[in-house]
């Protein structure tokens, strides 16, 4: 306990008052310029204009339409969309596959076994004890119409979501140009419309092979930033994250119950940190947190993933269209590529601080074995060799977002003279270049 003691004046020292909504990002006084601005510059309106028209002139991506056509239908899409990966990925370690799956009828979208193929593109990680981490950012590349078993019918489906495919494409291609600590996975699927197969199959596939997805960030209509009278809100895109986990068995469910842990689901940590990059790097597109898993009666490939226990989040317009979505209407005149590139720009950011940070600190816990008014915070080491030191981050359990934040340089535990009964308490790591792990909630131990 003496070296928890010895902490106490810089913890004290370390916490200054904020205002309540304030992010739980560093105070920039003591805040690196960012080390991003030449990749976030790198991203170009250009090219994703392009690839929405192009996406778009397949004139329909129905997952059961004409997998053989030279120029239209979702054979045709797919092989464009592994081309472009392939292309983004020469002279670079990014590597691009097409992943082949089987889905089998399903009684209700998908009326009998078809071939469904996402495309993949995956950028190794360099830091041997980061690599195994992977950070997806996925877009579905399949679209419908009114009738979602119209496999023939014009559905260009150029917001939903030509636009998320193209914000995919084009994170590919500024990011393979640099190397990241962990992995970075591109994924456009397939089979989204019929009932997120693409995503379901792929996210299965990894989790049979072990690998160890981190996060996902869904891009699903994120071209239009019109509302509904047409006047522009460039500047904003909602964020949708889950609470309570879709994973979550009986037994964690009632350990959440016990923490009162329903908003600190690792997908609302991730959403959450989502809005400290926007507000460290000050990205033109700041997002709008969602504390849901979705909008009424619709879905997104972030769910397939939230299944599995995949920490998981949708981005997607501050607006809806119902009269143009799944119609031919959805065309590219609605997309407006500054925007789309503000979007993928918000999102290279957040893939490199995710790709680049330390993982959350392991174990992270209160101490409750006894009663006590203030609180005693414990961890892990991370692994990684760059860690510089951890932060205990909290907030009243009335607040959305964290509050305040003690820098408690390589320590593994700090005593916080405030009472946890009161507040969330969470931890993160950082490393020597500030970047920030996302947050680690607190559960209850009792050492
Ligand atoms: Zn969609």
């Amino acid at each position: 306990m003496r070296a928890t003691t010895a902490l106490l004046p810089l913890v004290l020292a370390c916490t200054p008052a904020r205002p309540p909504a304030a992010p739980s990002a560093a105070p920039a006084a003591s805040a690196p310029p960012s080390r991003l601005a030449p990749l976030l510059a790198s991203v170009d309106a250009a090219r994703l204009r392009r690839d929405v028209d192009t996406l778009s002139a397949f004139g329909t991506r129905h997952t059961l339409s004409d997998g053989s056509h030279a120029t239209r239908g979702i054979g045709a899409a797919r092989r464009w969309i592994l081309a472009e990966m392939q292309h983004a990925g020469e002279g670079t370690a990014l590597r691009a596959e097409l992943e082949v799956h089987t889905q089998s009828a399903d009684g209700k979208r998908v009326p009998h076994d078809v071939e469904l193929d996402d495309v993949v593109a995956v950028l190794p990680g360099a830091m041997p004890e980061a690599a195994a981490r992977r950070y997806v950012v996925v877009g579905h590349y399949d679209s419908r119409t009114a009738d979602v078993m119209d496999a023939a019918g014009d559905a260009p489906g150029a917001n939903d979501d030509a636009s998320g495919t193209a914000v995919v494409l084009e994170l590919a291609r500024v990011m393979a140009r640099q190397r990241f600590d962990a992995t970075l996975v591109f994924l456009a699927t397939a089979g989204e419309e019929q009932g997120l197969y693409g995503a379901a199959l792929h996210a299965r596939a990894a989790k049979d092979a072990g690998l160890d997805v981190r996060a996902v960030l869904n891009d699903d209509i994120v071209g239009d930033p019109t509302d509904l009278a047409g006047a522009p809100h460039p500047g904003e895109i909602r964020v949708f994250s889950e609470g309570l986990p879709a994973a979550a068995d009986g037994a964690a469910i009632a350990e959440i119950r016990k923490l009162a842990a329903e908003s600190d689901s690792p997908s609302r940590e991730l959403a959450r940190f989502v809005a400290d990059v926007a507000a460290e790097e000050h990205t033109a597109v700041q997002p709008h947190l969602v504390f849901r898993a979705d909008r009424f009666l619709r879905g997104g490939d972030h769910l397939a993933f939230a299944a599995l226990g995949v920490p998981a989040v949708r981005f997607t317009t501050p607006f809806e269209h119902y009269d143009r979505q799944h119609t031919p209407a959805d065309v590219p005149a609605h997309v407006d590529a500054s925007y789309l590139a503000d979007v993928a720009r918000l999102q290279a950011a957040v893939l490199a601080r995710l790709a680049n940070a330390p993982a959350p600190p392991e174990g992270a816990r209160l101490v409750t074995a006894e009663l006590a008014n203030d609180t005693l915070v414990r961890w892990s080491a991370c692994k990684e060799p760059d860690v510089a030191g951890y932060e205990v981050v909290w907030r009243d359990t009335t607040s959305p977002t964290w509050q305040r934040v003690a820098d408690v340089g390589r320590a593994l535990e700090a005593r916080i003279p405030l009472s946890k009964d009161d507040r969330f308490f969470g931890v993160r790591a950082y490393d020597r270049d500030g970047n920030r792990s996302p947050v680690a909630f607190a559960k209850a131990a009792a050492q």
